[in-house]
C-alpha cells in the first residue's frame, strides 16, 4: 500500500494563513512523501479555511477543510470532531501536525478515535534503511529517541524550527468542504478572550536572530554595594529594541519576583531558558549576568553560537559551555554595545 500522509493544519489569528510550524511542518511532509513516494493531503480546519488554503495552491495537493464559526476557536470537541472527519475521509497511514498548542490537545484524542498511534513533539523525519523514523529529544534534550513503528495509522506532531518552512506562490486552491455537524454537548465550552501576562513590553521574539540571556546577577548588589536595577532595566530594554533580540532569563530571576526582591518588571516566567522553562532555537545566543548552570545551559541545546559576559572568570560558561566569554561588567558592556548599536542605525536612517 502507498503511504498516503494527512498534513493537518488550523487557520492562524488573523484568518489568512497558518501558523510558521505548520508551514515548517508541511515542508517536512512534503519532503518525507517525496521520499516514500507517497502522496500529501492538506486538511485544514477554522472560521473560514479559503484564505489560508490559497497560499497552499502551489503544492498541487489535495484540500479538504471543515469550516464554520464552530470551528473558529480552539476547542476540544470541535477540533476533535472536525479532524476525525477528515482522517476518515481520506483513511491516513500517517498523519502530520504541527506541535501547536491547539493540535497538541487534540491528537491524542485523535488517535485513540482511529485506533492508531501517536508521537510528539517530533523533531526531524527520515527514511533509515528504507523505514520510516522520527526523532524526538527526551530529558530536556540531553537524549534522542529514533521512533519506528509497525502501527498504522501513525500520527506525528512536529515541534517548530525543526524544517525549513515550506512557501509558494499563493493562487486560488480548490478545497472539498466537509459538513460537520456538531451535538450540543460538543459546544459547551465557549471562547471568552484571550489572556497574556502583563509584562509590559512584547519581548520574546521566537523568530529574532539573537536570544539575549538576562540573569541573576543584573538585580545583585554591584562593586559600589548598591543594586542598580532600574539602570540593567533600561540597558536591557534599549538593546532588545535596538538589537530585535528576542529576551530569556535564568530560574533565579525570574523567581525573584516571588520573592519580594526588585525586580525586572517586563521578565516574567515565560521568559526562562532551561530545563524547566524554554528551549529556544535562535541562531546565536548572548548570556549577561548568568553563571552558566548546567539545568539552565541544557535550555540553550538549539543556539547555534554562544556568548556570555560575567565577571566570574571561573563561571560555567568558561567551562566550555560558550563559545566565547568575555570577563566583565555587563553594566558597562552592554552600556557601550547600546551606543554602537544607536551610532549604527543612526547612520544606517
Ligand atoms: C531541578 C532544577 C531545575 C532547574 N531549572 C532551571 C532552568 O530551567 N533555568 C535556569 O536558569 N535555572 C534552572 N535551575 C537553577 C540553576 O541551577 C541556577 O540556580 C540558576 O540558573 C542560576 O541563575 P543565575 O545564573 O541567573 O544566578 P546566579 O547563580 O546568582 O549567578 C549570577 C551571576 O551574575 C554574575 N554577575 C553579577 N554581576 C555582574 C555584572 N555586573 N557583570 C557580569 N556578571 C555579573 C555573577 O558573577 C554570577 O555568576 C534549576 C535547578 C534545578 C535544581
Amino acid at each position: 500500500m502507498s503511504d498516503n500522509i494527512l498534513f493537518l493544519a488550523h487557520v492562524d489569528e488573523s484568518g489568512t494563513g497558518l501558523p510558521k510550524a505548520a508551514y515548517e511542518t508541511l515542508g517536512a511532509a512534503l519532503d518525507l512523501a517525496a521520499q516514500l513516494h507517497g502522496t500529501v493531503t492538506i486538511g485544514l480546519v477554522g472560521e473560514d479555511v479559503q484564505a489560508a488554503a490559497n497560499t497552499l495552491a502551489a503544492t498541487g495537493a489535495q484540500m479538504l477543510g471543515v469550516s464554520g464559526a464552530d470551528f473558529a476557536y480552539p476547542r476540544y470537541a470541535s477540533d476533535a470532531a472536525a479532524i476525525e472527519a477528515m482522517c476518515r475521509e481520506v483513511s491516513p497511514r500517517i498523519v502530520i501536525a504541527p506541535a501547536t498548542s491547539r493540535l497538541q490537545r487534540v491528537l491524542p484524542g485523535l488517535a485513540h478515535r482511529l485506533k492508531a498511534c501517536v508521537d510528539t513533539h517530533i523533531s526531524s523525519l527520515s527514511l533509515l534503511e528504507g523505514v520510516l523514523t522520527a526523532k524526538r529529544w527526551f530529558y530536556r534534550q540531553r537524549l534522542e529517541a529514533a521512533i519506528q513503528r509497525q502501527a498504522r495509522p501513525w500520527i506525528l506532531s512536529l515541534d517548530s524550527g525543526c524544517h525549513a518552512a515550506w512557501s509558494g506562490a499563493p493562487a486560488p486552491a480548490d478545497v472539498h468542504v466537509l459538513a460537520v455537524s456538531l451535538p450540543a454537548e460538543a459546544k459547551r465550552t465557549r471562547f471568552k478572550c484571550v489572556s497574556v501576562p502583563n509584562t509590559g513590553a512584547q519581548t520574546i521574539r521566537p523568530g529574532a536572530a539573537l536570544l539575549f540571556v538576562a540573569g541573576a546577577g543584573w538585580c545583585k548588589k554591584q562593586s559600589d554595594g548598591q543594586t542598580h536595577v532600574r539602570e540593567a532595566e533600561s540597558l536591557i530594554l534599549d538593546f532588545l529594541r535596538e538589537s530585535g533580540a528576542s529576551l530569556g532569563g535564568s530560574k533565579s530571576l525570574v523567581d525573584q519576583s516571588g520573592e519580594n526582591q526588585a525586580v525586572l518588571g517586563f521578565m516574567s516566567h515565560l521568559n526562562q531558558v532551561g530545563q524547566t522553562g524554554a528551549t529556544p532555537r535562535h541562531p546565536k545566543g548572548l548570556s549577561t549576568c548568568c553563571h552558566g548552570e548546567e539545568p539552565h545551559v541544557v535550555g540553550w541545546r538549539f543556539i547555534n553560537e554562544r556568548r556570555a559576559v560575567n565577571l566570574d572568570p571561573n563561571c560555567g560558561w568558561a567551562r566550555g559551555k560558550a563559545d566565547v566569554l568575555y570577563v566583565a561588567d555587563a553594566f558597562q558592556v552592554m552600556a557601550k554595545l547600546n551606543s554602537l548599536l544607536a551610532a549604527k542605525l543612526a547612520t544606517t536612517a
